[in-house]
């Protein structure tokens, strides 16, 4: 799908935050500046998270408790090795009680077996190009709702 802006693309992530019954795996893919973060922050924001959105360039993860499940937003792009994945204490994060937002996943093939959907995002002409693709029965359910 095309989204055309920034605003558009915050509100993909709050759609995506919303069908969200439960936690789980998802991947952000994209190039550097194709928004990968706004969305994230779209959705966080929508679940009520405003203020200290961090982007964990640094810090690989932060983690935000919500109501339901907690959110870990995951920026992987400065990972170094599997040791400092496994350092991150990464399966921690793979259960049903943890919604996983994940950029950079292809830095880390350990963590792409538990993927539930993936999120793909281009540079367009006219903004960017969204392909959006359910990977498991939950992720699949997910996805036909952001259609
Ligand atoms: P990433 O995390 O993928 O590196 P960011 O979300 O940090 O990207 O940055 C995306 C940048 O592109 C922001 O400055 C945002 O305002 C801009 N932008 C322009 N058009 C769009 C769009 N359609 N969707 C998302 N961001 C957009
Ligand atoms: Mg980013």
């Amino acid at each position: 799908m095309l989204i055309r802006d920034e605003t558009a693309m915050r509100a993909l992530g709050a759609r995506l935050i919303e069908a969200c019954d439960r936690g789980g795996v998802i991947t952000l893919r994209g190039d550097l500046g194709t928004g990968k973060t706004t969305l994230v922050r779209g959705a966080l924001e929508a679940a009520g998270i405003d203020g200290a959105i961090r982007s964990p360039t640094y810090t690989l993860v932060e983690l935000y408790p919500l109501e339901r499940f907690s959110v870990a937003h995951f920026d992987l792009y400065r990972l170094g090795d599997a040791e400092e994945l496994e350092f991150l204490g990464y399966r921690d994060y793979l259960n049903e009680e943890t919604l996983c937002l994940i950029e950079w996943p292809e830095r880390a093939a350990a963590m792409l077996q538990a993927i539930d959907l993936e999120i793909g995002i281009e540079y367009a002409a006219d903004g960017r190009e969204v392909e959006i693709s359910g990977l498991s029965d939950w992720g699949r359910m997910l996805a036909s709702n952001l259609k």
